[in-house]
């Protein structure tokens, strides 16, 4: 398929809004009129005058063609907006295919909800603008607004001189078999991991001390990676005491470690971060069947997943995620609805629901695309619904790129108990220092509103081989925090 341009350069947006259509091929961009005698599998998107036209054929013998104009209020953007509704007309009507976000290709769309709440539009003008404009359905629409409206009182909290600590952990026990981190099988990484937690724990001193060189306060930690409990309770208990030694943790709102497989948790590694003030757990089964299980290569039962959430209940664990995707190969609606209906039961105060990225494919047909965007579009639903009628709010959403349907990924929470993290990863009002490989430093300036993002080594060996350039880069920190203070706005908001 490929998208002929003339008379403007919006080559990209275009592209990104034909490739929600397309699964098994990429979406190509060309200049130019296509010759005379072209066959089918292309759009021309022309720009003459005042005039906006998309014509073609995309798939099959039918012919389209759109035609739309340029008002005089309308920027650049509003006229790339137009033509990427048409490109969503034609194409939705030539393979039956409706990606429910409209013509939103962005992975956060609830930014845009919240400017425009912020420049004082209300429910109405945004209903209007979304499911009018920009052909979103009536659900995600109402899903993204109560997302939106949760994520503003999280922000509001965070001041122009709070941060928060990112601690990347990339080890598993193994490898999943949809996994798209970093992470690296514990097995394979054994030597490494002794000198990789001594370099994590020398990053964190160095890093708490130009925290607390520029004055700024501690919010919430989270461990990430990969699986943390990977590691020994003595390796998780060092990182621990490094961390309490030299941040104030004092006025942390937020401690989170991400125990994500299940047979990595013990007593004993919750005991050692229930310590050091850890107050938020992870325990991810993604499914609660035995064979899906099997399928994706997560070395783990249910059975396992059961025992670790009342182990950590036991443990006092008081706030605890689970994560579930929709669509992990093998799995059908009936199964994932007993995964929800399961995990429901158990009644974590937070449930994460992902829709999993599928690779593209030569042989996808639109066929084979509209029935998994049918089947994994059911399971997303069934668990929208399931848990908003279980009390949990949708609180942060992204999307990937590349998933089938173009669907999201949601974190839903029992009112009270939201994850301020999860938000603050995806905004750009808060700063976050991140240690340890492949983690990435984001500074949002208080005063201009710049972001900068420092990136470690992605790869364990690298980072533990260069760990003075990992050291250097961090001294961007304090040339970017070089403000007047006295120019810090009151609120951030
Ligand atoms: S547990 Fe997560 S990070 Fe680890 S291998 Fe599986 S998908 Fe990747």
């Amino acid at each position: 398929m490929t998208v002929f341009l003339r008379g403007h350069h919006f080559g990209y947006e275009l592209q990104r809004v034909a490739q929600m259509f397309f699964f098994g091929e990429k979406v190509e961009i060309a200049d130019g009129e296509p010759e005379a005698g072209q066959p089918d599998g292309y759009l021309f998107a022309e720009l003459d005058g005042g005039e906006l036209r998309v014509s073609g054929c995309p798939c099959g013998d039918k012919h389209y063609r759109l035609l739309d104009t340029v008002q005089p209020e309308d920027r650049q953007n509003d006229v790339e907006h137009k033509f990427g509704v048409m490109i969503y007309r034609i194409l939705s009507d030539a393979t039956g295919i409706r990606p429910p976000w409209g013509v939103l290709t962005g992975i956060r769309p609830v930014k845009l909800f919240a400017s425009r709440m912020r420049r004082g539009e209300d429910d109405g003008a945004l209903r209007a603008h979304f499911t009018g404009g920009c052909l979103m359905s009536e659900e995600r629409f109402s899903l993204a607004m109560q997302t939106a409206k949760a994520q503003k009182e999280l922000l509001c909290r965070s001041t122009p001189d709070s941060f928060s600590l990112y601690v990347s952990i990339p080890f598993c026990p193994t490898r999943c078999a949809y996994c798209s981190f970093v992470s690296h099988s514990v097995e394979k990484a054994a030597k490494l991991l002794p000198v990789y937690v001594d370099r994590l724990c020398e990053e964190l001193r160095y890093t708490a001390e130009i925290a607390s060189s520029l004055g700024l306060s501690l919010r919430t930690v989270y461990f990430g990676g990969g699986t943390p409990t990977t590691l020994l309770p003595e390796q998780l208990s060092r990182i621990c005491e490094t961390i309490s030694a030299c941040f104030d943790t004092k006025n942390v709102w937020e401690y989170t470690v991400e125990a994500g497989r299940p047979d990595t948790i013990t007593r004993k590694k919750l005991e050692v971060i229930r310590a050091a003030g850890a107050d938020r757990i992870s325990i991810n089964p993604q499914t609660l069947s035995d064979s899906v299980l099997g399928a994706i290569g997560r070395k783990h039962t249910t059975r396992q997943t059961l025992e670790a959430f009342a182990l950590a209940r036991s443990c006092g664990c008081d706030n605890i995620n689970m994560d579930l995707i929709a669509g992990l190969p093998t799995d059908t609606p009936e199964g994932f609805r007993a995964s929800v209906d399961g995990i429901l039961a158990l009644a974590p105060e937070n449930i994460t629901v992902h829709t999993l990225t599928v690779k593209r494919s030569a042989e996808m047909t639109f066929e084979r695309a509209r029935a998994e965007l049918a089947m994994v579009g059911d399971m997303v639903d069934y668990a929208r619904n399931a848990v908003q009628a279980a009390g949990y709010r949708p609180y942060y959403l992204y999307r990937q790129n590349g998933s089938l349907s173009a669907l999201e990924n949601v974190g839903y929470a029992k009112p009270g108990t939201e994850g301020f993290y999860n938000v603050y990863i995806m905004d750009e009002t808060h700063s976050i220092f991140a240690v340890g490989a492949g983690a990435s430093t984001k500074l949002c300036h208080p005063v201009t509103g710049e972001i900068k993002r420092i990136y470690n080594y992605k790869y364990p060996y690298e980072y533990v081989d260069r760990f003075e350039t990992v050291k250097e880069r961090k001294l961007e920190i304090p040339r970017f925090y070089g403000y007047d203070k006295k120019k810090i706005p009151e609120t951030c908001l």
